[in-house]
């Protein structure tokens, strides 16, 4: 998964993008890059490995422009080199091509062929660069075309800022399945993944690039384009359950509200009578929790506590076992838990190895009985659209019936919200969403190459 942000008219472009970045770097951790424009349409980048740093502050403080795009990137170890950081840049016709995509599409194998056969030749893995190739390609001279060209036939989920000479463009698949929303600094105008990242840097929120819509600014002003075929919307609900920011607005609604009516509902679907206290997962199912608690009266408790310092590095399975691992990120409250039947809201299960560690975490703490309760129905296949979902064999609900479930993380009560639950309590919903993953209904084939994929994620 990935986050990305553009911004156009500002001589503090390259710092507002370092600020944007900063509130997107929860949707990936991989790497992080900047490509600074100046006024001449002259393009220079800053990628590194890992999260924004106080080195890479410096590198680009060195760099200003008036134009910045920006990106942050997540995917698995296999495909974690500088050469897949974003955004991308490229030269062609003597023009700089800046890009930065979250998403993945499902036909970058074939296009990546096709497009060797023609002597392209390739500097990462990643799924993006097929469309900086194809961007090259166009014999188009308006930027906007151009990208419209570029797009044609490009199967599945991307929402992209590209920058070409001094236009910026933003764009999203006809699925609209990544969130992008539109926002104004003055006379400057500001893309994000997430509202979050306009707030930081001050930009008030205008719209959502629409499903299948390209954006252009340039001197002139801001152009829309709707060039490619109309499909029926696919959001990916897992931005609401689980991914994005609660502070957020995507596709026009609170991420907060979202989670709260999914707690509401997990409360209404699979209450806990008896129940002392009901606690979250911390950081990503704080909100759903309270919506539980809110609707069934029982309180809200702080009884784990989550380490925010600890690097991505330390917690690999490999030093220390999974058990270790839940160790170093989250501690139980022991006060807190002890003698108590206690009710523990997450999100989402994939694996099914974090919550087993906590659980017996809660136990160890003294819980008496321990109710599981999630805020989205059981995740029973991969996600080929940008989140890195792992294989169906490694995904618990694919695998186990609910009551061996329960049996392996050793709770006394499992409840998942039902997908129609789910779906009615988003913004926007019960239509409009798609939730492969939890339902098997994938609105496109699987992809050919969905091994490679996995690992070759441009986002
Ligand atoms: P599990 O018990 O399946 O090992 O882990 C469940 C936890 O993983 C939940 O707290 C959930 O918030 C988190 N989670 C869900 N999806 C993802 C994801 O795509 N990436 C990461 N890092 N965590 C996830
Ligand atoms: Fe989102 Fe799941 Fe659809 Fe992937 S398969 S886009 S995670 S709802
Ligand atoms: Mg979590």
């Amino acid at each position: 998964m990935c986050g990305i942000f553009g911004v156009r008219g500002h001589p503090d472009a390259v710092h507002l993008a370092q600020l944007g970045l900063y509130s997107l770097q929860h949707r990936g951790q991989e790497s992080v890059g900047v490509v600074s424009i100046d006024a001449g349409g002259a393009a220079r980048a800053v990628r590194t490995m890992g999260t924004l740093s106080d080195a890479m502050s410096h590198e680009l403080a060195k760099i200003p422009g008036v134009s910045a795009v920006g990106h942050t990137r997540y995917s698995t170890a296999g495909s974690s080199t500088i050469e897949n950081a974003q955004p991308a840049l490229a030269r062609s016709k003597g023009g700089y091509i800046t890009l930065a995509h979250n998403g993945n599409l499902i036909n970058a194998g074939e296009l990546r062929l096709a497009l060797e056969d023609e002597g392209a030749i390739f500097s990462s893995t990643n799924d993006s660069e097929v469309i900086v190739h194809r961007i090259a390609h166009s014999r188009a001279d308006a930027p906007a075309e151009r990208l419209a060209d570029a797009l044609q036939g490009v199967e599945g989920a991307y929402s992209l800022i590209v920058a070409m000479g001094d236009t910026l463009l933003a764009a999203r698949d006809p699925r609209g399945w990544r969130p992008l929303t539109m926002g104004r600094l003055g006379d400057a105008v500001v893309f994000a993944s997430e509202s979050c990242a306009l707030d930081i840097v001050g930009a008030t929120i205008e719209r959502e690039v629409e499903p299948g819509e390209i954006v252009a600014v340039n001197a002139e002003g801001t152009t829309t384009l709707h060039p490619l075929p109309k499909r029926d919307e696919h959001k990916c609900v897992f931005e609401y359950v689980y991914f994005a920011r609660p502070d957020s607005r995507v596709y026009g609604g609170s991420v907060d509200r979202a989670r709260r009516a999914l707690g509401r509902r997990l409360a209404r679907e699979w209450p806990a009578p008896g129940a002392d206290l009901v606690f979250s997962v911390p950081d990503s199912s704080n909100s759903a929790a309270l919506g539980f608690a809110e609707e069934s009266g029982v309180p809200y408790e702080l009884a784990l506590i989550r380490n925010h310092y600890v690097g991505r590095t330390f917690i690999q399975p490999t030093q220390a076992g999974r058990d270790a691992k839940v160790k170093v990120k989250y501690n139980a409250v022991r006060e807190v838990l002890a003698g108590k039947s206690v009710v523990m809201v997450d999100d989402s299960i994939v694996r099914g190895t974090t919550t087993r560690g906590l659980v017996a975490m809660v136990r160890a703490a003294g819980a008496r009985e321990v109710h599981m309760r999630v805020s989205s129905a059981p995740v029973t296949g991969p996600c080929y659209y940008g989140i890195d979902t792992p294989s169906r064999e490694e995904l618990i609900a694919a695998n186990y019936t609910q009551a061996e479930i329960a049996a392996h993380l050793g709770v006394d009560s499992l409840g998942y919200l039902p997908l129609d639950g789910m779906l009615e309590s988003v913004p926007g919903g019960p239509k409009g969403f798609c939730h492969a993953c939890f339902s098997g209904d994938y609105p496109t084939p699987p992809p050919a190459d969905a091994d490679k994929l996995r690992f070759g994620c441009g986002c």
